[in-house]
């Protein structure tokens, strides 16, 4: 029987585990947490009772896997959510743009523009499992679905300051604004709208759903099924060099392109180190949480029923601040995102006591405190918040990084969304999973398709590792 070492219990490192296991390997994962799940961990940060996730929050890419959908994670405790909206964003107007999952909806909520959301994005939602299943894989993979690519990559490659020029309201340019900042990245370089149309694409098909009980019911139900399967988990073990990491055929290190370097070290291949030490960071996430006594007083309606609230302004002030975070400067206004993960999923919240979630974009490794920007942004479109707050927990890009190595300088991406580095990551090579020392593959959010508790980044590479096992068996024989 094969065995593969795994470094790190993040929903890469564990939907990897989990291919290789369903695949007849003896697996073994080893993560320096004291708790499984990397950027899907929940759990208490304010008052007793209440559930925090302290990463990802919403999963459009993680119920529209194309590897996650295929386990069956329902029968591992995992229930999807859903708000009554997916996303709101409100203006200074007191007028909000709403993603509901429905096109037909949130068409009819956009007045002119409606007719021009459903062309923007009609035939994206349908098509979006053929586009997810070949825009998940590695990028130099032959599309399965052509047409579908074809028909996605021009609109893809524009910068989201340009497609903002589709709309006539600046309803429907701000929240496709908020939409395409998920790419954490300035507006105007090109391919900052992919991210924006795959995400809307993704909950039209499927919403925005939350994980009942947290975001780390996904990682307990793929550990639970990697148990099954015969595999182990060991917790508090943090891999410093290769010393650290026992004997196996294959191993798949779910960590970024520096965390490599640290354990490899001179075992990589001169060439790849080089492109790792290239690697460009994103900018840096500053997480508040809040437990809150009742409702975000929200002026607009929508918001109220919105699992997520998009707060930035218009386009062009969105457009602006994220200018400037990704200029090193940390803007008055940063762009916020706000979870009110509690109305999908109430078993959250202790009566009238709810967790709020919410994190701005500041610049890479921002050491100041932006606490009071965040509150100041929901106060702008919900008076009266502040006096809400019974208890915050404060997360800057210090303690993000405390906290998993992965998030250096408070970089929840993985790696910038921009240049060659949206599709070739780590390196341009024909398997970028491949670290170049034989067996060794990475295979976290930094690796093809990206961020997102979505497991491909993982599933990829595990299938490049099983072609390599297969290859070391043929060689024996
Ligand atoms: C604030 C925030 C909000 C987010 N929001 C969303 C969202 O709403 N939706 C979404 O889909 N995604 C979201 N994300 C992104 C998502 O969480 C990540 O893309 C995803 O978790 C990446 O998974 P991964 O397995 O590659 O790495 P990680 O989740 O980072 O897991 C890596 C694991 O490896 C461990 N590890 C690292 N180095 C070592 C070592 N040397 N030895 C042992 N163990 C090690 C770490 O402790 C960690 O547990 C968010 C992230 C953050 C931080």
């Amino acid at each position: 029987m094969s065995s593969a070492l795994v470094v790190g219990s993040g929903p890469n490192g564990l939907a990897a585990a989990v291919h290789l296991a369903r695949n007849g390997v003896e697996v073994r994962v080893l993560e320096a947490a004291d708790t499984i799940g990397g950027g899907t961990r929940s759990g208490e940060l304010t008052v007793p009772g209440l559930i925090h996730d302290h990463c990802s929050a919403f999963h459009p890419m993680g119920i529209g896997s194309p590897y996650l959908a295929t386990l069956g994670l329902e029968k591992y405790g995992l229930t999807w959510r859903w708000a009554e909206i997916d996303c709101a964003h409100p203006l200074d107007s007191g007028d909000a743009g709403a993603l509901h999952r429905s096109i037909e909806d949130t068409a009819a909520g956009l007045g002119v523009d409606g007719q021009r959301w459903r062309r923007m994005f009609g035939d994206l939602a349908d098509g979006f499992d053929a586009l997810a299943e070949d825009l998940m894989r590695p990028v130099l993979a032959f599309p399965r679905h052509p047409v579908r690519l074809a028909a996605f990559g021009p609109r893809a490659l524009l910068p989201a300051t340009v497609t903002a020029r589709w709309w006539r309201t600046e309803k429907a340019r701000a929240l496709f604004g908020g939409l395409a900042a998920h790419a954490y990245c300035r507006l105007d370089r090109p391919a900052t709208s992919a991210v924006g149309l795959m995400i809307t694409a993704a909950g039209h098909r499927y919403g925005w759903p939350v994980a009942e009980g947290g975001s780390r019911s996904i990682t307990d139900a793929l550990a639970a099924m990697l148990v099954e399967h015969g595999g182990t988990i060991e917790t508090g073990v943090r891999v410093r060099t290769s010393a650290d990491i026992p004997p196996a055929d294959v191993v798949l290190l779910d960590v970024a392109p520096a965390g490599a370097v640290r354990i490899l070290r001179d075992r990589l291949p001169a060439r790849v180190a080089r492109a790792y030490a290239r690697y460009r960071p994103a900018p840096g996430a500053y997480k508040v949480d809040f437990a809150i006594d009742g409702h975000v007083p929200w002026t607009n309606p929508d918001c109220r029923r919105a699992g997520t609230v998009h707060l930035g302004g218009d386009f062009a002030e969105i457009a602006a601040s994220e200018r400037l975070v990704g200029a090193g400067v940390m803007p008055r206004r940063p762009f916020v995102l706000i979870g009110q993960q509690y109305l999908a999923d109430p078993t959250r919240s202790r009566g009238d006591v709810h967790p709020l979630y919410a994190y701005a974009h500041v610049p890479h490794g921002y050491p100041g405190d932006a606490t009071e920007a965040v509150i100041a942004q929901i106060e702008r479109f919900a008076p009266g918040f502040r006096d809400r707050i019974i208890a915050t927990d404060v997360a800057g890009p210090a303690r993000l990084a405390e906290d998993n190595p992965n998030q250096a300088g408070g970089d929840i991406i993985g790696g910038a969304n921009s240049g060659p580095q949206v599709v070739f990551r780590p390196r341009t090579a024909r398997d970028p999973y491949d670290t170049g020392v034989e067996g060794t593959f990475l295979c976290s959010a930094s690796t093809p398709p990206g961020a997102g508790a979505h497991g491909m980044s993982g599933y990829n590479a595990a299938r490049s590792a099983l072609r390599h096992l297969r290859r070391a068996d043929r060689e024996r024989r």
